[in-house]
């Protein structure tokens, strides 16, 4: 039996992990929950899975340790940058970590990395991108590769002129065309800021350097990401747009759990590529910008563009002013060392109240 401790039980994925505990009761069972506010939610799933150690947010703080104390994963599914104390209490504890929050490798890569090696945790990806690298390097974070090859959706408005992108709205974001997402993530889908995200994610998993890694739209989502080998050799994952499949994966590996529905080649047909049209999307090239950079400026990145991106939500601003605020918050912060904890928590509360004021006013 597997015990969970799960952050962000509420959310997209954390409902996801929940129903792969459902489907496999006799070998999953969750020791904790923490929701970031949806009390209800947390409420009826510690009811239906009889877990005791069950908590909002703001009751978790300062009590990180003892809610990984019993766990035998620590999977990390909380929202933003939120998720980073998370996993670095999850990393000192030296748990396997299953981590489906990228902030806590874009914000905190070197800081986590760190403490993962130092306190012998595993860290088990759950992003759909890198769970497909993941197993074409089977099963390992080390193993020698030539590139990565990271595909991309290329979200609800690939194929806008960059004249239509000034008035899209946030319900047409939504619209995400294969993956059934959280609002915020399906944002970052449509500017490419998350898949600029997943490079900075890949660079730190995979100890990857930025030239080995290249990013292709791939609108049919089947193929979830390849790797290039020295001798010419590529390896692919496919299969169908469905997140419990990682998730499980991380949960067992190698060991695979049956799935519901089996991958049909013939009535897919055909399986498309082409380039990421970066000129379209700035928030990508900033995302790779700023994880090249390091520091800090990836935090102020994020903090920047989780304000800008509720904003979009709800009405207050265009879509191409989250990439606005984005280049504004990082020509406004110095890029920092970011050795401290403490010191990305105020890169990111420097960079959101910037953000704010440049969308609100002061
Ligand atoms: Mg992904």
């Amino acid at each position: 039996m597997t015990k969970i401790a799960l952050i962000g039980c509420t959310g997209s994925i954390g409902r996801q992990v929940a129903d792969v505990v459902r489907r496999f009761p006799d070998r999953f069972s969750f020791s904790a929950l923490v929701c970031g506010s949806d009390k209800r939610g947390l409420e009826a799933l510690a009811e239906e899975f009889g877990v005791k150690t069950a908590l909002c947010a703001d009751e978790a703080e300062g009590r990180t340790e003892a809610l990984f104390a019993d766990c035998d994963v620590a999977f990390i599914a909380a929202c933003g940058f939120a998720g980073l104390s998370y996993t670095l209490a999850a990393a000192r504890a030296g748990k396997k970590i299953a981590l489906a929050n990228k902030e806590s490798l874009v914000c905190g890569g070197e800081l986590v990395m760190k403490e993962v090696a130092a306190h012998g945790a595993e860290l088990v990806p759950v992003d759909s991108e890198h769970s497909a690298l993941f197993q074409c390097l089977h099963f390992s974070r080390t193993a020698a590769f030539k590139k990565l090859i990271l595909t991309a959706s290329g979200g609800p408005f690939l194929r806008k002129t960059e004249e239509e992108l000034k008035t899209v709205t946030a319900r047409e974001a939504l619209l995400h065309p294969n993956w059934k997402m959280g609002d915020k993530i399906t944002v970052d889908s449509a500017t490419l800021l998350n898949k600029g995200y997943e490079v900075i994610e890949a660079k730190w998993l995979y100890g990857a350097q930025f030239s080995q890694i290249e990013a292709v739209v791939h609108p049919e989502s089947i193929v979830h990401s390849l790797v290039a080998f020295e001798d010419g050799a590529v390896l692919a994952q496919l299969g169908y747009p469905d997140m419990h499949i990682p998730i499980q994966l991380a949960l067992t590996y190698p060991e695979r759990l049956p799935c519901e529905r089996e991958l049909d080649l013939i009535s897919l047909g055909a399986l498309h590529f082409e380039r990421l049209p970066e000129e379209k999307f700035p928030c990508f090239s900033l995302a790779l910008e700023a994880g090249k950079a390091g520091g800090t400026l990836p935090t102020v990145l994020n903090g920047a563009a989780e304000v800008a991106v509720r904003a979009f939500l709800s009405g207050r601003i265009a879509f191409p002013v989250i990439a606005e605020t984005i280049q504004g918050a990082l020509d406004r912060f110095p890029r920092v060392r970011a050795d401290r904890y403490e010191t990305l928590r105020e890169a990111d509360m420097r960079a959101r109240t910037y953000a704010s004021e440049y969308i609100y006013g002061k």
